[in-house]
């Protein structure tokens, strides 16, 4: 009887830690807020800070505002400037963006 109830609450435990784990996976996925997409004619490449950019060097769970200023689209090297995020305040801005090797010689 006994052990057949901390077989039960194993269960339970068990089925807790699967839910939590779950929830955890939803928590660190980034909103719409956080992806800022490539607003350059035909790129549309769109940042993840989930995934970084592996080109940039940027590892995962960098946010967009932390990436460093000289940070660059990985598609079609556009400067921060051009994006602009999927949703959130800054998504309806008009963009100003420069195109590519214009603006680039230092
Ligand atoms: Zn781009």
């Amino acid at each position: 009887m006994i052990l057949e109830y901390h077989r039960t609450l194993i269960r339970i435990v068990t089925a807790t830690h699967q839910i939590n784990g779950f929830l955890k996976e939803i928590e660190i996925m980034a909103t719409p807020e956080e992806m800022w997409q490539c607003q350059t004619v035909n790129c549309g490449y769109i940042y993840n800070p989930d995934k970084g950019d592996k080109k940039g060097k940027i590892p995962k769970g960098t946010k967009f505002d932390d990436l460093p200023d000289d940070w660059k689209c990985p598609i079609c090297g556009a400067t921060r400037k051009c994006f602009r995020p999927l949703a959130g305040p800054g998504s309806s801005n008009d963009i100003k963006c420069v195109p590519l090797d214009t603006n680039s010689n230092k």
